[in-house]
């Protein structure tokens, strides 16, 4: 089964990979990646080999999203924090080229442009009125793909799940390409990080549990449940007008529960 957002990014990469014949995909990812699992199991229905550039050591026992990797064939091949942010630069990519056969370099993430044209279907897909659209945000393609699906129209609200104000801004922008400064609808909440990436606190676990047992649906809590809890947190402030209607969109990433529970289970 592959779904979730980070699919939809892979589908058109690994349509574009196949026409150029190229058989490898090489990506990056941290250890819990949910790009990197659904990466996996792409490769492995869709015959590609699949090479994962993970941030940090190797750490043994595998976690169980690099246990699945594995289990699907996926290469990993892991790199230091510090080379790690250094993946994009030109050397590091000619040693890769170096060291591993003819790839298709797909970014962290999956977020380039065919990534974001993936993304973007989900704004045909929905066959109500609505007002605003909300994701949880990371790489930015998810929201840069609504935000080109809308073509101007409605408003997209993305959730930062990382730490620090308008980090996300400028990558949007060069994603969506916004020469002519005509999608303007669009802005990123930046206050519902709860410290940074893959960082949790009682209130939103406890948030979590509590979402759960009202509606049954699952959340996890890197991405989806940080930002239901800043949508609700937005809603009982006041910041959407009276009868607006907001579609949220849940991207998946419940493979990554398993490798958060020890964390949350302090609380
Ligand atoms: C990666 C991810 C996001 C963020 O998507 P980006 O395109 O990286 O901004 C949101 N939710 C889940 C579950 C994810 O795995």
């Amino acid at each position: 089964m592959v779904s979730g957002n980070k699919w939809r990014k892979l589908k058109y990469n690994l349509l574009e990979a196949k026409q150029n014949e190229i058989n490898t995909i090489l990506s990056f990812g941290g250890a819990y990646s949910n790009h990197i699992y659904a990466l996996a199991a792409a490769g492995k229905l869709f015959n590609f080999k699949t090479i994962g550039i993970i941030r940090g050591e190797l750490t043994l026992p595998l976690n169980p999203t690099l246990q699945f990797a594995t289990s699907c064939g996926m290469l990993l091949h892991y790199v230091s924090r510090e080379n790690y942010q250094g993946k994009e630069e030109a050397d590091f990519i000619e040693d890769l080229k170096r060291a591993h056969e003819d790839f298709y370099y797909l970014p962290e993430g999956g977020s380039n442009e065919l990534g974001m044209k993936g993304c973007a279907e989900i704004i045909e897909e929905i066959d109500i009125e609505f007002d605003y659209i909300t994701t949880a945000c990371g790489s930015g393609g998810t929201l840069a793909g609504l935000i080109t699906g809308l073509k101007g129209k409605k408003k997209a609200l993305g959730f930062s799940a990382l730490k620090g104000e308008g980090i996300l801004n400028d990558k949007i922008e060069s994603l969506i390409g916004n020469a002519d400064n005509y999608l303007t609808n669009w802005t990123i909440n930046y206050d519902y990080h709860f410290g940074g990436y893959a960082k949790i606190k009682p209130e939103l676990v406890n948030f979590m549990r509590n979402f759960e047992a009202r509606n049954g649906i699952l959340l996890e809590p890197i991405y989806t449940a940080k930002m239901f809890y800043g949508l609700y947190d937005l809603i009982h402030k006041g910041f959407f007008k009276e009868g607006e209607r907001i579609v949220a969109l849940h991207t998946g990433g419940l493979q990554g529960l398993e490798g958060m529970k020890a964390k949350m289970s302090k609380y």
